[in-house]
């Protein structure tokens, strides 16, 4: 039976910070007993193609999951695990924001099967945060952090962000060891990307505000490297530092290839090389399922040569690399002369600075 990884779309927030590019909303908090009543609609008509799957990992992403009452969150993983088959180990993973949460939120969230928190931190800098547009402040998160850990959570993700307007080395690199002193058992480190179609995006592009700057970008993921690898952290993807036994398997099924269901507005899918995603608008989305329709907003089915160029580029972002025989073994010891790749046996693995530039690494070793 193949194993894949179950996504869950909760489109809602508090309010839109200026640089997200993600499929949500504030003010849309009225939808969401609809929303997930079409939920729990679109996994009883997905069900049929995903029988043959046992998922070992399920993530409530967004959005902000913890935006919906708690038993709310509860009553559609219980409804998940009565429509497909879902190892009694899974992974299960919530997104959170620090505003969103108290200690009593989070008990009810352990004590129903939530086994992971994924926490929304961006930065200790409280310049940061502002320049961000996050509600939270860095002591909302701390608590939050402390709420998660009362609560008895022992695998908790904290999300940074780095590159923001105003940040210099000496901020990120407290912001790296004021996360670090919490303890987490997992680190995501994201460079701030300007994507165009964002409140933040049309302030760069009317020159009110300078987009990141890509050489302090690249110092920040070396100081990232640097600390957290000081602090006993593995550094197993590009963006993800674990503790040992504590890499996300959510996703580490997406970096693997291996397929996953996506349900909720405009959520994406993959099996078999065929990708698809859900139509983008809550309310449209809602509309379709009460139609008894899944659904679907697009779907593409990649050549061969896509899906070999993406398994190289996901797996040459993990820290264990790909085998030799997927790439151009004379460019591959190129790299490993300019310090960029090591050869592991008979793998090849991209250094810390070769993930900075995996991108550019993987078109030149695809040959
Ligand atoms: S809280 Fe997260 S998902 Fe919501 S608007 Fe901000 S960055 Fe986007």
């Amino acid at each position: 039976m193949s194993r894949a990884g179950l996504y869950a779309h909760i489109p809602f927030c508090l309010t839109r910070c200026g640089y997200c590019d993600f499929n949500t909303y504030a003010g849309l908090g009225h939808l969401s007993a609809p929303y997930v009543e079409a939920l729990r609609g679109e996994a009883a008509l997905a069900a049929a193609s995903w029988s043959d799957v046992e998922f070992t990992s399920v993530f409530f992403g967004g959005g902000t999951p913890t935006t919906l009452p708690a038993d709310e969150l509860l009553r559609l993983l219980g409804h998940f695990r009565q429509t497909y088959q879902i190892d009694p180990g899974a992974e299960i993973t919530s997104e959170l924001n620090p505003d969103t949460v108290d200690p009593v939120y989070l008990r009810t969230l352990l004590d129903g099967g939530i086994t992971r928190l994924s926490m929304g931190v961006q930065s200790f800098d409280p310049a940061v945060l502002e320049s961000l547009e996050r509600l939270h402040s860095p002591d909302s998160a701390r608590r939050a952090f402390a709420a998660a850990r009362r609560a008895g959570f022992a695998n908790v993700n904290v999300d940074l962000i780095y590159g923001a307007h105003g940040e210099s080395l000496e901020s990120w690199g407290s912001t790296l060891r004021d996360a670090a002193e919490l303890d987490p058992e997992h680190l995501s480190c994201y460079a701030l990307t300007i994507e165009p179609a964002t409140p933040l995006g049309r302030k760069v592009a009317a020159g009110l505000t300078p987009a990141p700057d890509p050489d302090l970008q690249a110092e920040m993921y070396g100081l990232a490297c640097q600390v957290l690898s000081a602090a006993g952290y593995g550094h197993y993807e590009v963006s993800n530092w674990a503790r040992p036994g504590f890499e996300c398997v959510h996703n580490r099924g997406y970096w693997e290839g291996r397929p996953y269901l996506g349900l909720g507005a405009g959520a994406h899918s993959y099996r078999a090389g065929r990708r698809w995603w859900n139509v983008r608008p809550p309310q449209q989305y809602m509309s379709e399922v009460a139609a008894g329709r899944l659904p679907r907003g697009g779907e593409e089915r990649l050549t061969d040569d896509e899906r070999r160029l993406e398994r190289l580029l996901l797996g040459l972002r993990l820290s264990d690399g790909v085998p030799v025989a997927w790439v151009d073994e004379a460019r591959a010891e190129g790299f490993v002369a300019d310090g960029l790749a090591e050869r592991r046996g008979e793998r090849v693995v991209l250094t810390d600075r070769g993930m900075l530039l995996a991108n550019e690494l993987v078109l030149a070793l695809a040959g």
